[in-house]
């Protein structure tokens, strides 16, 4: 008889321990979900957002420069007008593909709008961040997309700005933001660097 209930007892216990490792994971794969786009599968503005309080708590410890780059695909109303929704979402597809085989580990790329994204550059000064924006609209431009049996170049406008002591995300994207405008009006495909605050 005792036999029989610790025997009931132990499996009763297993069932217990294989429940919360369930939870675990569930609850690990809502996170994830809640961080990432959809479309792209790139982190969302939510997790750029968690990422840079951490990069900028580590960039004001070590004195050490922050980037943001914000980018905006060019004429995308056109890729629509051209291909349809799901032939844009394709293109948005192939942005994100190239963005996670374009930057370093620890840059941190995100899809922040319907054709809008964020880069947050670790360590790079805004010249820096620059160079490698430069480098990325490059591949871009170069990288057609495949929507069925065609093929679609876009090219995007960036704005790149380095992080103040202090200046928290909704600031440097503005600044970002501005530098991007600039960009736009001034025939896109390029990259501009903002001007420091005053
Ligand atoms: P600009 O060079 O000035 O950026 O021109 P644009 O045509 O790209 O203009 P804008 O950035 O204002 O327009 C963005 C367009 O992107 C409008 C919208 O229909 C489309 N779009 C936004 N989100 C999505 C999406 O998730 N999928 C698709 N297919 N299109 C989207
Ligand atoms: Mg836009
Ligand atoms: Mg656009």
């Amino acid at each position: 008889h005792d036999f029989l209930l610790r025997r009931q007892l132990l499996d009763a216990n297993q069932e217990l321990q294989n429940e919360v490792a369930r939870r675990v994971a569930l609850q690990y794969e809502l996170e994830r979900q809640a961080s990432t786009d959809l479309l792209t599968g790139l982190p969302n503005r939510r997790a750029l957002a968690e990422r840079f309080a951490a990069e900028s708590a580590r960039a004001q410890r070590r004195s050490e420069p922050l980037s943001l780059a914000m980018f905006d695909l060019d004429h995308f109303k056109r890729v629509n007008d051209t291909y349809g929704h799901a032939g844009g979402d394709a293109v948005l597809r192939g942005v994100g593909e190239l963005c996670i085989r374009s930057f370093r580990g620890v840059d941190v790329a995100a899809r922040v709008g319907g054709e809008e994204f964020a880069v947050l550059l670790p360590g790079a000064d805004a010249q820096q961040a620059g160079a490698v924006m430069q480098r990325f609209t490059a591949l871009l431009a170069a990288a057609p997309a495949t929507i069925g049996d065609q093929s679609v170049l876009v090219t995007s406008t960036v704005g790149v700005a380095q992080r103040q002591p202090g200046e928290d995300l909704d600031t440097l994207m503005a600044r970002a933001d501005t530098a991007l405008y600039a960009g736009k009006q001034a025939g896109r495909n390029r990259v501009v660097l903002a001007s420091a605050p005053d």
